[in-house]
């Protein structure tokens, strides 16, 4: 549905923001830009949008070239951060006014208006500016002015970044249930990872102006394809260590651990292990990272909790019931099964 080919963006002054990247979202589908701060996110989304002129490459939109058309041309709607309502029109007007450009006649586009704004629980609300409305609610107004003229794919940039943390979750939901129901293609821009996670069918992490890996929301979580996104991805980070193969074995962080296959003897890696796959025992282990507690942080349910390993710090969640004290020896048990390895910075795959 919309292709990226070789798209590449830099701006005056020599930041190449896109970097000759390659994409295929699919049609209908939920996609998601996730990365840090700077990454080339909004670029991208822009580029598509055509706000942004590509300096090199193609964008193509359900089969159309669209690289050289203007953003009115190329059928998408986009969605701000700050929801860019007009602030002297009431909500009819501003969920109109994409139709008023398109010279649809005026009981058409108030009825379009109208109906659109029941979709989103808004119809209490047409006679307002936006002025007079929560963040929630010209969000919707903004969704609602979106979905009007029928685009052939919404770009959501940060759509969910000026609500509060309980509006965020509800707004996550109704967001998800809507493009659900619409089956409109829509790529999203985010900065957040739960957003990303809970929302995408599919999701790029962007690294640099350039994609470090796509995948559903299970395989850059479970199979982080590079160190970068195995750094990134997590709400508490993975512990990445470094190990080498000896004498048949993977020696990491004073442990002595089963050799990781596709690595040879004298290889050196880096072991990757989420904290939630880490079980915490007491006193020594044979297949462990001993260690002492140095930092228990509280994470409601559970706690996370950082080893001092001597050389390395290495962090284990675990149940609320086994809050572990301050300064006590402990020993972090690793779920083999779970351990990812990397070679220079790559996932080894078994
Ligand atoms: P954030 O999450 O902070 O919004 P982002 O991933 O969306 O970041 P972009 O806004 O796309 O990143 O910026 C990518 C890079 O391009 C950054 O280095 C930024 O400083 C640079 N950049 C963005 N806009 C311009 C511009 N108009 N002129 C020059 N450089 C720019």
């Amino acid at each position: 549905m919309i292709s990226l080919h070789g798209l590449t963006k830099e701006y005056p002054g020599g930041v190449r923001a896109v970097d000759a990247l390659d994409l295929e979202i699919a049609d209908g589908e939920f996609f998601a830009l996730l990365g840090p701060s700077g990454c080339g996110k909004t670029t991208l989304l822009r580029t598509i949008a055509g706000l942004e002129t590509a300096t090199a490459g193609r964008v193509t939109i359900g089969g159309t070239e669209v690289t050289g058309l203007p953003p009115g041309r190329r059928d998408v709607a986009m969605v701000f951060q700050d929801y860019a309502l007009f602030p002297h029109m009431d909500v009819t007007t501003n969920i109109a006014y994409p139709l008023r450009i398109r010279k649809v006649p005026r009981a058409e586009r108030e009825a379009k208006a109208a109906e659109t704004a029941s979709r989103l629980s808004l119809s209490e609300l047409l006679a307002r500016r936006p002025g007079q409305l929560s963040g929630g609610q010209q969000q919707r107004v903004a969704l609602a002015r979106a979905i009007a003229c029928h685009p052939r794919a919404f770009l959501f940039d940060e759509p969910l970044s000026n609500l509060d943390a309980r509006m965020r979750l509800e707004a996550r939901t109704f967001l998800k249930r809507l493009q659900r129901e619409l089956a409109v293609t829509t790529v999203f821009v985010t900065h957040d990872q739960g957003e990303a996670l809970a929302m995408a069918d599919r999701i790029a992490v962007m690294s640099a102006g350039r994609i470090m890996q796509v995948g559903t929301p299970a395989e850059v979580f479970q199979r982080p394809a590079n160190t970068f996104v195995a750094s990134f991805i997590g709400s508490t980070p993975m512990n990445l260590l470094p190990g080498v193969v000896r004498d048949g074995a993977l020696h990491v962080a004073g442990a002595v651990l089963p050799r990781p296959d596709g690595v040879a003897d004298g290889e050196e890696v880096v072991y990757g292990l989420r904290p939630e796959y880490m079980d915490l025992a007491e006193g020594e282990h044979a297949d462990g990272f001993a260690g002492k507690v140095s930092v228990v942080e509280n994470l409601g349910t559970a706690y996370l909790v950082t080893l001092d390993c001597g050389e390395h710090l290495v962090q284990a969640v675990v149940p609320e019931d086994a809050e572990p004290a301050p300064g006590a020896a402990a020993c972090a048990v690793p779920r083999h099964r779970r351990a990812l390895v990397y070679r220079d910075g790559e996932l080894v795959t078994p």
